[in-house]
């Protein structure tokens, strides 16, 4: 998959088909250090070397469980969400971004929430609204035609069925407790200085072009 585009115009990537088991966690794009200083190091590198790795492994073992039963179903819709949550958090952010989105993703922000601080502000309520373990979640429901703010819970729980997600944040105390300790407001707050929209535009271009019948 082109998890880098250079613009959010570059053609949406093509079915690769992973099989059974096979799962490989998705290469960060940028080095430990490289969201300081509102992401250190030491705060990336066990979240990516450690947390994502682990869903994983867990998707990986789960999908070749032989045992078809209650804690495999968990096991696959815990971890493979975790690994698809965890792969789309790392392209969502870059060194040297934040700001306004332009583009499509600009003018749909626009069109549903008015502005962008309006927007910014729902986004925060809604991801500062998981309680314990969870996400803030900016998705298109193609079924519908439009954008929706989601809060998740762990990173299963609390979802829409169809919807596609474009931007998310890691609200689990591993994505920050290094750095913020308790402190989750400051690292919501620091997080929108990281926000890479090229990549959620790019998301969303792609994400629009899915056709589901009603
Ligand atoms: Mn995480």
């Amino acid at each position: 998959m082109s998890n880098d585009p250079t613009r959010p115009s570059d053609p949406c990537p093509s079915v690769v088909v992973v099989p059974r088991g096979a799962h490989k966690q998705a290469p960060l794009p940028y080095s430990f250090s490289a969201l300081e200083p509102y992401i250190s190091r030491q705060q990336l590198e066990i979240h990516y070397t450690k947390h994502h790795a682990a869903y994983v492994e867990g998707l990986n073992k789960a999908e070749l469980a032989t045992e078809r039963n209650w804690s495999r179903a968990q096991d696959l819709a815990f971890n493979g969400s975790g690994d698809i949550l965890h792969t789309i958090y790392w392209t969502n952010m870059a060194p040297n971004a934040g700001g306004e989105p332009t583009g499509m993703v600009g003018e749909q922000i626009r069109a549903q929430f008015g502005d962008f601080a309006t927007f910014r502000d729902e986004f925060t309520k809604a991801s500062m609204a998981a309680r314990g373990s969870g996400w803030g979640i900016l998705v298109w429901q193609p079924q519908w035609g439009r954008m929706e703010i989601l809060t998740a819970s762990r990173h299963e729980d609390l979802t829409q069925w169809g919807t596609i997600p474009i931007l998310v944040l890691d609200m689990w105390e591993h994505a920050f407790y290094i750095d913020y300790q308790n402190r989750k407001a400051d690292y919501v707050n620091a997080w929108w200085n990281l926000v890479n929209w090229i990549n959620v535009d790019y998301r969303l271009a792609c994400a629009m072009q899915a056709r589901i019948p009603m």
